[in-house]
């Protein structure tokens, strides 16, 4: 799943292809936009902001994608074969003379005057590798609602924009704490380190082509994705459990000896996988 280190990366490779250049082709595969066409029109920049893309685009227009679970941008060299997925996937093909860029199964395809960028992601809180990264502002934010469990809160952009899921597991092992802890039962030590944790992982990350989080040779996260095998710090079953409320539960998985802190529900279903919904 996408994190923000990830649309980064994506951000990067759709500016170097289309920054500077003249549309030759553009191509909405969503029926609201099935009629605009951008031919003729130079792209300015592509832009990251949290988990979200502004592409932006001559004459005052802002192309707003997110990736979401499962969205993708392939970047293609002229005459070569489109490898994102199947045709029927494809939302939008913005084309340069010498380069195609296809956004596949993106669930948020949206064009807005640029003027009007902050209604798409003015509700984000500091982004974690943007210039208007601000660690108090975050953890003020956090710490707004002291009684949501603390990965929940993770995930919520509009504290910190950035944080995915993986990152989210992660980082309450950093921590020593679980993800159901309280956040503001979070002791002031790790309270103070998080921000820094959050930025150090993902800035790690930001070129990386595989994430990684832990310094251990051959093991890329120390707990995400390794339930039930032995924890790398301590031996213990890595555990998982679904974490959200119900419309949004995602996988989250700790060490129960490394983290202290409360456990979900015994009997409630022991994470069946990686579950579609809104990053
Ligand atoms: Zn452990």
């Amino acid at each position: 799943m996408p994190e923000g280190d990830t649309v980064r990366q994506v951000a990067r490779r759709l500016h170097d292809a289309l920054a500077g250049k003249v549309l030759t082709r553009s191509d909405f595969r969503v029926p609201r936009y099935a009629t605009v066409d951008l031919t003729g029109r130079t792209v300015l920049d592509v832009t990251p902001r949290g988990k979200h893309l502004l592409t932006h685009v001559e004459g005052g227009l802002t192309l707003h994608t997110h990736l979401r679970m499962d969205g993708s941008w392939r970047v293609f060299a002229a005459g070569q074969r489109w490898s994102g997925g199947p045709a029927h996937q494809i939302r939008v093909i913005l084309a340069t003379a010498d380069r195609t860029a296809v956004g596949y199964r993106l669930p948020v395809v949206e064009l807005l005057r640029t003027a009007d960028d902050e209604r798409a992601v003015g509700h984000l809180g500091p982004d974690l590798l943007g210039p208007d990264w601000d660690a108090e502002q975050a953890l003020a934010n956090l710490r707004a609602d002291p009684a949501r469990p603390l990965g929940e809160a993770l995930l919520d952009q509009r504290n910190l924009a950035g944080i995915g899921n993986v990152y989210k597991s992660e980082l309450c092992f950093l921590l020593g704490v679980t993800p159901w802890l309280a956040v503001g039962e979070l002791p002031a030590d790790r309270a103070a380190k998080l921000p820094i944790l959050a930025k150090k992982l993902l800035e790690a990350n930001r070129d990386r082509p595989v994430r990684r989080t832990t310094g251990v040779r051959g093991q890329d996260l120390f707990v995400y994705g390794r339930a039930p095998r032995p924890c790398l710090r301590c031996g213990t079953s890595v555990r998982v459990a679904d974490q959200g409320d119900g419309s949004r539960e995602r996988p989250t998985y700790w060490c129960p000896a490394c983290q202290r802190g409360p456990a979900p529900r015994p009997g409630r279903p022991a994470g069946g996988g990686p579950r579609r919904g809104r990053a």
